[in-house]
């Protein structure tokens, strides 16, 4: 496969509505009770070869609609075999989807059971950091589509829990982070261990090489979807920086929120012991905060989500892995506590921000040491971050007299950078030996509990046609594309607002 060869289709795009995208009637039921009329354009651009059982890449920024884009093309697929019968044997997993987070695996399952409802398909999730019995039961009792993340999926598959000799199905669901995550070993171990013939999916926030790479080495000439610009932030994000010292950052996140009377804000620290101290001093200064990262327990993680979905806390602090792929309605700003020092991240971080259209800030802190980083930032979104002054008024003076907790003073050399530590052991080469880490913990989850999927109304964003952004030079000019790597134009009228010129590889 090359990745290089695009063919852009330039026809003016008809809208069409899910019914004319010849999706299962069962499936078009469930979608057309969440609410929703027409497609996105990563749906508009991915359903038609999905449902035709080509191999797809697709590329999208956060909050486009990227779950449904991938989970109902992949159950329409599994129709034909789909069937009431009471034996596991006649639900083995035909589609396994692999997420990088445990908040991820949930939400897609979410997603899953809601499109599915009026099918006999099965689902099951399985993912670290909660007991290991009840996911046993759920896969010994069959289930079409499995969502999991990899380093739980291993331990099953050491243990003989998951039989993968059916699955037809593979998607890679945000890529680029199960990448940067060191998923890749993993990654591998599974996708040997799949059918050699079946379709495969991969879906990505960015593409960068080592993507590419990968679908080079498990994909079969992938239909390439791209309707956003690499690497771009959203246009109805609003983005600011503040030039603020260590200590007045928190008296900074505590002035934006009380004078805007913000709620459901999620702050974001890059250190799991600064994202404790963070919260806890936030809650000092009188702003309900709690505070979710990779050492949390998942029932804490899971806890901290649901006040914060529901909308009691004013504050979420998180560290990059645990925000990682969340999807909060309302969210009506992120601030950087401290920049990321991958850009991509910070990409990834004000995507909580402005989900399905709405409108969104993300406010950035900077000390002169980080200024840097926004220079990244920068480069790599080929949009300048507006810098300004931001006056603390009296809050500057309560912080001097407050607790002294010093939450900028954190380590960064503990980041939270990844979600690795749910793994068991199956990298010591043993066998069947359950990661003690996961079976000591006695958590049954109730996978519906506090993940009860907002019906939103549909927002004029998802009717509009995609426009490209106002940019300052060709190549940088928001692409969308379909490609077909086999040299066949993928013509469809339909999909011609996508299309442009190809971007440049920017990671
Ligand atoms: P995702 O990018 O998959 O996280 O989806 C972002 C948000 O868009 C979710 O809240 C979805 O419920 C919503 N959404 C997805 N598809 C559609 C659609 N076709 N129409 C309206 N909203 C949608």
């Amino acid at each position: 496969m090359t990745t290089d060869s695009h063919t852009p289709i330039n026809e003016t795009p008809e809208p069409i509505s899910f019914e004319q995208t010849g999706l299962h009637p069962s499936l078009l039921k469930a979608v057309i009770e969440t609410g929703y009329t027409t497609p996105t354009p990563i749906q508009a651009g991915a359903l038609p070869p999905v449902m035709a059982g080509q191999d797809v890449m697709g590329a999208a920024q956060t909050g486009t609609g990227k779950t449904a884009a991938f989970t109902l093309p992949l159950l329409h697929r599994l129709m034909p075999a789909a069937n009431s019968s009471a034996s596991p044997a006649r639900h083995p997993v035909r589609a396994l989807i692999l997420t990088p987070t445990r908040e991820l695996a949930d939400q897609v399952y979410e997603s899953v059971r809601r499109y599915s409802k009026y099918t006999p398909l099965r689902s099951a999730v399985v993912f670290g950091g909660v007991d290991i019995g009840p996911q046993k039961i759920a896969l010994r009792n069959g289930c079409e589509v499995l969502i999991a993340t990899p380093g739980r999926l291993l331990d099953h598959m050491e243990q003989k829990t998951v039989n993968l000799s059916q699955v037809s199905l593979l998607v890679l669901d945000e890529a680029d982070r199960m990448l940067d995550m060191g998923f890749l070993p993993d990654l591998d171990r599974i996708i040997r261990a799949l059918p050699a013939t079946r379709q495969t999916l991969l879906f990505s926030a960015t593409f960068g090489n080592d993507i590419r790479k990968l679908a080079l080495t498990y994909m079969r000439q992938p239909v390439e979807i791209e309707v956003a610009k690499r690497n771009a932030t959203a246009e109805n994000v609003s983005q600011i920086a503040y030039l603020l010292d260590g200590a007045d950052k928190r008296a900074a996140v505590v002035h934006l929120v009380k004078s805007r009377g913000l709620k459901q804000v999620i702050v974001f620290s890059n250190t799991k012991i600064g994202t404790s101290r963070l919260a806890l001093a936030l809650e000092k200064d009188g702003v309900s905060a709690v505070s979710i990262h990779g050492d949390k327990s998942q029932a804490d993680r899971m806890k901290a989500l649901e006040s914060f979905k529901s909308g009691e806390l004013e504050v979420l602090v998180a560290t990059d892995v645990a925000a990682r792929g969340l999807d909060v309605a309302g969210v009506p700003c992120v601030i950087n506590y401290d920049l990321p020092h991958t850009a991509e991240d910070y990409v990834h971080r004000i995507g909580r921000t402005g989900r399905a259209g709405a409108s969104g800030e993300a406010i950035s802190f900077y000390s002169p040491e980080e200024e840097k980083y926004l220079f990244d930032i920068e480069k790599l979104t080929r949009k300048p971050v507006p810098r300004a002054k931001l006056d603390l008024g009296d809050q500057a003076t309560s912080r001097k007299r407050s607790s002294s907790t010093n939450v900028a003073g954190a380590r960064s050399d503990s980041g939270d950078r990844n979600d690795r530590g749910e793994r068991g052991n199956r990298n010591s080469g043993q066998t069947a030996r359950p990661s003690a880490r996961h079976d000591v913990k006695r958590e049954p989850r109730s996978p519906s509990r506090g993940y009860t999927p907002t019906v939103k109304p549909i927002d004029e964003f998802f009717l509009k046609p995609y426009v490209p952004a106002t940019t300052t030079s060709a190549s940088s000019a928001v692409e969308a594309r379909v490609t077909q790597k086999t040299g066949l134009t993928a013509k469809r009228p339909a999909l011609g607002v996508l299309l442009g010129a190809k971007p440049k590889a920017s990671i």
